[in-house]
C-alpha cells in the first residue's frame, strides 16, 4: 500500500469490492539516488519515474517520496508541481515516519519474554517443552516448544494459534451482526491480507483479517459490523453509515481507534 495523491482509485472496481485498508510497508528495492528538493524547510530526496500518464503523481512509502511524471515534463516543472503539493508531502512523510517508529516499537521479539498483543492486551510468550500446543494462561501465552526451537518456528506456531483464535471469535460475532441486519453473508473467511482489515464483495462474500485479533473486541466488532453492513449498502454513503450505527451504535469510537493504530486514510 502506498499513499497516492492521484490515480489509484478505480470507481468501477470500487463498486465490486469494498475494503478496509491498512498500512504495511512493502519491501521494495532500495531507491536509486535521486534529486533532492526543499519541502517545508527540509531537504527531501525523491525518486522519479516517467510514465505514459498525463498527470504528475506522488507516492510516499519506505523508499521516501516518489514522483511519477509524464514523459514530456521537465525537471523545473516537476519541482514546481512538488512545491504546489509540499504541505501534503511534508505531512505524509511525517506520518510515515511516525508509523515506522510505531511499527518498530510494536514488533514482536519471537523468543521467551517477547510480547504478543491479543484482544488489546500485551501477553508474554513463554516456552515450555512439557506443555501441549499453545494456551493462554492469564497474561502468558504458553507454547509447547523447546526454547532453542528458533524464532521462525515460534512465530509460525503462534500465528497459527492466533488465526484459530480469530476464527473462533469471528464465528461468534458474524451471526450476531447478521441477525441484527437480517441478512447473512454467503460466506466469510479469514484473510491474511497485508493491505486491508476486511472486505465485502458484491456477491456477499466477506473476508476478515486474522490480525484483527490483536485489537480490543470493540475495534474487531466495528470491522465485522462494517463488512456486514456492506451486505445491504455496498458503498460508503450516509445510508451505509446509518446501517453501521444500527448494527454497532458505538462505532465512531472504535473507528477512530482503528484509524489511530493503522493508516486508513483511504476510503474505508
Ligand atoms: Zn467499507
Amino acid at each position: 500500500m502506498t499513499r497516492a495523491a492521484r490515480g489509484n482509485r478505480n470507481p468501477g472496481q470500487a463498486a465490486l469490492q469494498l475494503t478496509l485498508p491498512f498500512f504495511t510497508p512493502p519491501s521494495p528495492p532500495p531507491p536509486p539516488a535521486g534529486p533532492s528538493i526543499h519541502i517545508e524547510g527540509q531537504l527531501v530526496g525523491y525518486w522519479l519515474r516517467r510514465t505514459k500518464r498525463r498527470t504528475i503523481g506522488f507516492t510516499i512509502d519506505d523508499r521516501g517520496l516518489g514522483v511519477t511524471i509524464p514523459r514530456w515534463v521537465t525537471k523545473a516543472e516537476t519541482e514546481i508541481a512538488i512545491g504546489e503539493k509540499s504541505r501534503w508531502i511534508a505531512r505524509q512523510l511525517a506520518l510515515w515516519r511516525e508509523q515506522s517508529e510505531r511499527r518498530a516499537r510494536l514488533a514482536t521479539r519471537w523468543e521467551a519474554g517477547g510480547k504478543v498483543r491479543l484482544f488489546g492486551i500485551d501477553r508474554v510468550l513463554a516456552l515450555d517443552e512439557q506443555a501441549d500446543g499453545v494456551t493462554l494462561e492469564g497474561e502468558r501465552i504458553v507454547v509447547g516448544m523447546a526454547p532453542e526451537a528458533g524464532a521462525e518456528r515460534l512465530r509460525n506456531r503462534v500465528h497459527g494459534w492466533l488465526q484459530e483464535q480469530a476464527k473462533a471469535y469471528f464465528a461468534g460475532r458474524v451471526p450476531v451482526f447478521s441477525a441484527r441486519l437480517g441478512k447473512a453473508p454467503q460466506r466469510w473467511a479469514l484473510s491474511s491480507a497485508h493491505t486491508r482489515w476486511g472486505s465485502c464483495t458484491h456477491n456477499g462474500s466477506i473476508m476478515l483479517n486474522w490480525r484483527l485479533i490483536h485489537f480490543r473486541t470493540d475495534v474487531i466488532d466495528y470491522v465485522i459490523a462494517h463488512e456486514i453492513a456492506h451486505l445491504r449498502e455496498l458503498n460508503h454513503g450516509a445510508r451505509f453509515w446509518a446501517t453501521v450505527s444500527d448494527l454497532f451504535p458505538d462505532f465512531e469510537r472504535a473507528r477512530a481507534e482503528l484509524r489511530s493504530m493503522t493508516d486508513t486514510d483511504a476510503a474505508d
